[in-house]
């Protein structure tokens, strides 16, 4: 079958030596595992990055098995931003993947789809693969508001030639051990793939779907299981090798 995705968001969760420990817990188990069809992508936080790419560059695991990712990136590829750091930055350190627009960052640090969008165009402009988060607030579900926010979402931040990938990552299922039912999940992904067509990528690909929120080892298998899922991002179960690696045995 198709390619998997397993991408592990880090967050703002680990300490320094934690981080390489898990890096190379990762690793070392994908490697036990042999090759499977799964990509999996770590996104430590940003003062992570080198030294999760030295553990990745020593692991003796094609990229297209284990590669790096980060959890944002800054619009602008250079410049007097204090604090700040460019996609061309995470390029250059062995970044291939970058999360943008987690519902962490558009509630925390104001973002808009359109910085959103910006983010996207530098991203691709530095040869990162963005991976663009969406999703409906509870009160939005609730009132019946879920398919136009999402329209919004994805009109508001992607490109037209947008080459990356999608994760719907309903906030309210985000660290609250809460996920839609499947049924609901196939309805959303339904909607969210509905929306897409115009934004086929280039090359006649159509955009890999991940969904985030509340995943473990124990779920995965009934999420993966959706014809149209391509892959999950996982906060909290990627936090451990053991849990994180759970999850990439069953995609
Ligand atoms: P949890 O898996 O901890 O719910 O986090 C999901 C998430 O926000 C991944 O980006």
């Amino acid at each position: 079958g198709p390619v998997r995705y397993v991408v592990g968001n880090w967050k703002m969760q680990l300490e320094h030596q934690q981080g390489m420990k898990l890096a190379t817990g990762i690793a070392d188990g994908l490697r036990a595992m042999g090759p499977i069809p799964v990509q999996t992508v770590v996104c430590p936080s940003f003062t992570q990055l080198y030294g999760v790419h030295e553990i990745l560059e020593h692991a003796d695991l094609p990229e297209d098995r284990l590669a790096l990712g980060a959890q944002d990136c800054y619009p602008a590829p250079s410049g007097p931003f204090t604090g700040d750091i460019s996609a061309q930055m995470l390029a250059g350190l062995g970044v291939k993947y970058v999360i943008l627009g987690h519902s962490e960052r558009r509630q925390n640090h104001h973002e808009t789809d359109a910085i959103v969008r910006q983010k996207v165009k530098a991203a691709t402009a530095a040869g990162l693969v963005p991976i663009v988060c969406i999703g409906e607030h509870l009160t939005e579900r609730n009132e019946g508001r879920a398919a136009s926010v999402l329209a919004s979402q994805i009109e508001g931040s992607l490109t037209r030639d947008f080459r990356g990938m999608i994760a719907y990552e309903p906030v309210w299922a985000i660290g609250s051990g809460v996920m839609p039912s499947r049924r609901e999940l196939c309805h959303k992904l339904k909607l969210i793939s509905a929306l897409l067509p115009m934004h086929l990528t280039a090359d006649g690909q159509t955009i890999p779907l991940l969904y985030g929120g509340s995943v473990t080892a124990a779920l995965a298998p009934s999420i993966l299981s959706i014809p149209d899922l391509a892959g999950v991002l996982v906060g909290s179960a990627s936090l451990q090798a053991s849990s994180f690696l759970g999850i990439v045995k069953v995609a």
